[in-house]
């Protein structure tokens, strides 16, 4: 699968492979869905032509950059477009997420005295931007120039708008309580094609721990309680796709569904390598942020397994993966992991390969999450939400 980069085709065989795996198991659909891919759509926004001119002068490229939506923009001298500054001496980074977030359209003059970080920035907004159809902002242009909003300007800008495919795979098996849900997931993308090394030397990374271990777990969590009859809660099985590329499939999976009915999410990530503290563990991100993490804990006692609190908190990884886009919506929503990421040798590399996963510790953990959910899933544990007020 090429990596199984999100945006290209080799992403959509691995897709396929998941559902022709939920559908061998006969899992349920989501109701709005008629097969397992949940397939949405991502606007890819790019600048093709623009004549910035600012008291009759025409900006050089390097000197501006535009925000926006699809729209193309003709600001004439005679028009009613806010002109705003930056001036010296302001906060640059406040004023840009200001500007950013107001709904007004607006024509920014940036101080020359924050021309460090306009050079920081230009490059980066430059390129073509991603977003939701639906999560279009208005236009804004930054302008690296000392002249003040008193002066006039003219703005012509064409774009191209790329409308891109992405698709998340969800199974589910409908509970007696079909209002409450419990998620398991893991994302199916990975980071693709990489540049090799030398002439001739491997250059797909395979993400083998990163992340097909977590997607393994969700199917085969998936087999293990459809094997045991209809749950007292729904469970969902999703792979999310996307994660490695800005977190489209979590981010649109989270907003098809009712946040408050989800009582708990497995995120599983890389979980192919032994943890740091013996082969029979596994840590949860945010272990503090809900009771999630206990309750495993408590489900774990007297097995061979334990679950304990992520040792690497200066990782942020509790942001770093789908479970954030969750949490930040109240769902006790946590990243079970096991591979010690501070010193792994294979993480985003082409060596994170199938040869560097321990299957017998991979099986272990999956088993150890199917009964530490076991409480969870027949509705005897709920974990308390997550206070979305607290996080980043
Ligand atoms: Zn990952």
């Amino acid at each position: 699968m090429r990596g199984r980069q999100a945006f290209t085709p080799d992403i959509d065989k691995a897709a396929d492979y998941i559902s022709d795996k939920f559908g061998q198991m006969d899992l349920d659909k989501l109701d709005s869905e008629s097969d397992y891919l949940q397939k949405f759509e991502v606007l890819s926004i790019k600048v093709k032509n623009a004549d910035i001119e600012v008291g009759g002068t025409e900006v050089s490229p390097d000197d501006f950059f535009v925000l926006g939506d699809t729209a193309n923009i003709e600001w004439a001298e005679t028009n009613e477009i806010e002109a705003v500054q930056i001036a010296e001496g302001e906060n640059f980074q406040q004023r840009f997420n200001e500007i950013r977030e107001s709904t007004a359209e607006a024509f920014v003059y940036v101080d020359k005295s924050h021309e460090a970080i306009f050079r920081r920035y230009q490059p980066f907004f430059s390129r073509a931007s991603r977003t939701f159809p639906k999560e279009q902002s208005s236009n804004k242009i930054f302008v690296l120039s000392s002249k003040s909003s008193e002066t006039s300007f003219n703005a012509y800008v064409t774009k191209e708008t790329d409308r891109l495919e992405l698709a998340n795979v969800v199974g589910k098996i409908e509970g007696n309580r079909k209002d409450e849900y419990v998620v398991f997931s893991a994302h199916y993308d990975h980071i693709g094609i990489r540049q090799p090394n030398a002439a001739g030397a491997d250059s797909i990374a395979n993400g083998a721990n990163d992340n097909a271990s977590g997607t393994t777990a969700v199917i085969e969590l998936a087999k293990y309680f459809k094997s045991k009859g209809t749950p007292e809660r729904t469970l969902l099985f999703v792979a999310f796709t996307a994660e490695e590329s800005g977190g489209y499939g979590s981010q649109y999976f989270s907003k098809q569904l009712e946040p408050d009915q989800i009582m708990a999410m497995f995120n599983i990530e890389m979980i192919g390598k032994p943890a740091v503290e013996g082969p029979n563990t596994a840590w949860i991100t945010g272990f503090e942020k809900s009771s999630f993490g206990e309750l495993l804990q408590k489900s774990a006692e007297g097995t061979i397994y334990e679950f304990y609190p992520d040792p690497y908190p200066n990782q942020n990884l509790f942001y770093r993966s789908d479970n954030a886009t969750l949490a930040r919506l109240g769902v006790p929503a946590h990243t079970i992991s096991t591979t010690p990421i501070d010193v792994d040798p294979d993480y985003h590399q082409v060596s994170d390969e199938f040869e560097t996963i321990d299957v017998a510790h991979l099986t272990n953990t999956i088993r150890a999450i199917s009964q530490a959910a076991v409480g969870i899933v027949s509705g005897q544990d709920t974990p308390t939400r997550v206070d979305a007020s607290q996080l980043n």
